[in-house]
């Protein structure tokens, strides 16, 4: 098989979380590129997914399919739904994620809890709705997006750091139990990406990351998309458990 037949994602069915801008928009995109139905999930921004759906370059397929991934009966109906339009999900990427950042000592119980909710309960709640399925059919993929902060940790985002650690834990826990199974777990950790997310980094906050960054700038969603889309495809055949960091050397 060549390299081009073995990053083609043809007859794969992607559920991709949080999709309706930034990264799960550009992975979205790339994962149709390569060939897979893609369902594109998004909590409130119905208007943004359905035009992500529109822009897919996929013939085979796609939708979108509202749902906030941090509650249980939402996260089995966004999974349900995707399989009877679709089909079998084979690649699920937990991309949903949000912020709400502030000192500990200042912190909130609300604030803890909402991004542990979105970022890493949404993870296990649809990665517990798809296993079952790639377990029987002994394949499947799943990729989650972490950060260099779940890495590294950050001054006034300790709820997002340990979200973010936690999917780590979780995605080598994952690989772990469903490897001998045939199906693959693993992780991104990227470092600031040119998103909805990081547009209110203030100026000196944003010189430090640039200093920090040996390529010296911030990411475009699509490089992050990219090495999703490698993850997916039978060209990672034998990466499993693996946090790849996606960051031009800020963690290094
Ligand atoms: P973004 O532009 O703010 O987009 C976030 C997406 O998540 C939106 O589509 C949003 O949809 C969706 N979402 C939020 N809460 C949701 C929920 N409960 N259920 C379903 N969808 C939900 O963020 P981004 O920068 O692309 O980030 C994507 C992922 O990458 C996140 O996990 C983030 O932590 C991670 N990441 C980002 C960076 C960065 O620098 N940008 C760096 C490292 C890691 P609605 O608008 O409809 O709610």
């Amino acid at each position: 098989m060549s390299i081009f037949e073995k990053t083609s994602l043809k007859g794969q069915v992607a559920l991709v979380s949080g999709a309706s801008r930034g990264i799960g928009r550009a992975t979205a995109r790339v994962l149709a590129q390569a060939g897979a139905a893609v369902a594109v999930n998004y909590r409130c921004g119905r208007q943004e997914a359905e035009a992500v759906v529109e822009s897919l370059d996929s013939g085979a397929g796609a939708m979108a399919v509202q749902g906030d991934v941090a509650d249980p009966e939402q996260a089995h109906t966004v999974v349900e739904r995707t399989r009877e339009t679709l089909g079998r999900i084979t690649i699920l990427v937990n991309n949903a994620g949000i912020t709400r950042d502030g000192l500990v000592m200042r912190m909130s119980v609300e604030d803890f809890d909402a991004v542990l909710a979105t970022n890493l309960r949404g993870a296990f709640l649809l990665s517990r709705e798809v296993a079952r399925g790639m377990m029987k059919a002994r394949s499947g993929a799943i990729i989650n997006v972490s950060s260099v902060i779940g890495r590294r940790g950050n001054a006034g985002q300790a709820n997002y750091a340990a979200a973010k650690a936690g999917l780590i834990g979780l995605t080598k826990s994952l690989a772990r139990e469903m490897g001998p199974r045939g199906v693959r777990v693993n992780a991104v950790a990227p470092g600031y990406v040119v998103t909805d997310m990081t547009s209110g980094l203030p100026d000196d906050a944003r010189e430090k990351i640039l200093e920090n960054t040996p390529l010296g700038r911030l990411a475009e969603p699509e490089e992050v998309a990219g090495v999703i889309a490698f993850l997916a495809s039978p060209a990672a055949a034998y990466i499993t458990g693996a946090v790849i960091p996606i960051d031009g050397g800020l963690g290094v």
